[in-house]
């Protein structure tokens, strides 16, 4: 298949070398299970299960065959004052899969969609509460939390202020929770930084918790390196939450839905957020979806309160859009056939042997994992910060093998349904790589 030129001048691609990708494009025709086609025909092994989202492999049959009925029964239904069954019939299966306690849903369509959503739950909900004051937001350094203006507002991505600048005030930031010094090379939960916590308590200190709405962050930091929590960081989060009246939001986009081990990272490091964002795995990146979940006491909150702040004034044009519930539901029912909510915790004593089996080899000076995610970190080439790591996912581009890098960290994290044989097929193609790249 050759694309004709004009094409590919007129398509901007998002976060791509728009010049470098043209000249040598990147084609993907075709899909199923564990594996893409391309142009060239060839069967490439998807080690990032898409972008982080096709947790249950490619093309699966009751999501195709939901969204192909869905299209030809309803393709639409306004989200604002009506709504369509399948809406409510997702929700409460969904609510059936999350940490006690966060049993309401409400719909966007993507994971920045998501953040943004939270936050101004999380604004609102003290304003409703009568605690307008409550406007500040924390994130955390080396955060990704999408690309609207709330989530490179609490991210920690430098490449984000180096192209937009300051933008959302009122926004602080914790320390990230990489420390190589202490942990490289941890399997699982690195056993140090559960102090680094003790940062929101300093804020607290600074701005006054009467200013402060709520905390955000991911509890595997994914887009930016893949960084897993110290034991107990997470906890102590919630614990300086809980004691001055701060909302805890965990970004899942990347954890939810089978990730770690569990349906959620929450479940999976025992500790329960007040607010929660998915996208991605909902509905196995097939089409765009995603979902913010609350507690309880938050909904009850926008319930009861005065009359004209009663409705929570906000929402999309494709909110709980009839396909992508359809495809959720779809993708629902494939998850619990196949076990693969849980499945990533079977597999991950194998994954993180072949992982860590890569230390050692050359260029690599930390790795990282849980569950069925992981990050191997190289030595940057001097001066062309990226570029060697890049090199890596080239060269097993050409071996057939799908791998994703941020800066200098390959990540991955394949579809769920992966086979042992592919793990090990996987992490040989990358130790091949190391071995051959500058
Ligand atoms: N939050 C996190 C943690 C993510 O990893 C991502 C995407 N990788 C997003 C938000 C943004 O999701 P989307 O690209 O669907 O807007």
């Amino acid at each position: 298949m050759t694309l004709n030129p004009a094409a590919l001048d007129a398509y901007w691609m998002p976060f791509t070398a728009n010049r470098q990708f043209k000249k040598a494009p990147r084609l993907l025709t075709g899909a199923d299970g564990m594996y893409f086609r391309d142009d060239r025909d060839r069967q490439v092994l998807d080690g990032i299960a898409g972008l982080w989202c096709v947790n249950a492999g490619h093309n699966r049959p009751h999501i195709v065959q939901a969204i192909q009925a869905q299209a030809a029964e309803l393709d639409f239904a306004p989200p604002f004052q009506m709504a369509h069954p399948k809406a409510f019939e997702l929700a409460e299966q969904l609510v059936q899969l999350t940490p006690a306690g966060l049993n309401k849903v409400f719909f966007t369509n993507s994971g920045s969609e998501s953040v943004d959503t939270a936050l101004k739950i999380a604004i609102a909900y003290h304003r409703v509460r009568g605690e307008g004051s409550r406007t500040r937001l924390i994130g955390r350094e080396r955060g990704y939390h999408g690309v609207n203006f709330g989530g490179i507002s609490v991210g920690g991505m430098v490449a984000n202020r180096k192209m937009f600048g300051t933008m959302l005030g009122g926004v602080d930031h914790i320390r990230h929770t990489h420390d190589p010094a202490r942990n490289a090379y941890s399997v699982g939960q690195p056993a140090h930084g559960a102090e680094l916590a003790d940062d929101l308590e300093r804020l607290v200190a600074l701005h006054d918790a009467s200013t402060i709405a709520a905390v955000i962050v991911e509890p595997i930091a994914g887009s930016t390196g893949v960084l897993i929590p110290p034991q107990g960081y997470l906890q102590r989060l919630r614990d300086i939450c809980d004691k001055h009246g701060i909302l805890l939001i965990f970004d899942e986009v990347i954890t939810g839905f089978g990730r770690t081990g569990n349906p959620f990272g929450a479940q999976t490091f025992g500790v329960t957020p007040d607010l929660m964002t998915v996208a991605k795995g909902l509905t196995n990146g097939c089409v765009p979806m995603g979902a913010v979940f609350a507690q309880q006491k938050i909904y009850d909150t926008f319930m009861s309160g005065p009359e004209h702040l009663i409705e929570f004034f906000h929402g999309y044009t494709y909110s709980a859009h009839p396909l992508a519930c359809a495809a959720a539901l779809g993708t629902l029912k494939t998850y619990a056939e196949e076990g693969l909510l849980t499945r990533a915790s079977a597999l991950q004593g194998q994954f993180a042997e072949a992982l860590h089996s890569l230390k050692g080899e050359p260029h690599v000076i930390d790795i990282r994992n849980m569950g069925l995610v992981g990050g191997i970190e190289l030595a940057p080439l001097p001066g062309e910060p990226a570029k060697r790591a890049f090199n890596v996912f080239l060269d097993c581009w050409e071996q057939g093998v799908l791998i994703r890098t941020t800066g200098d960290t390959i990540a991955l994290s394949p579809p769920l349904i992966i086979e042992p044989a592919q793990i090990d097929r996987l992490v040989d193609t990358i130790r091949t790589a190391l071995r051959r790249v500058a």
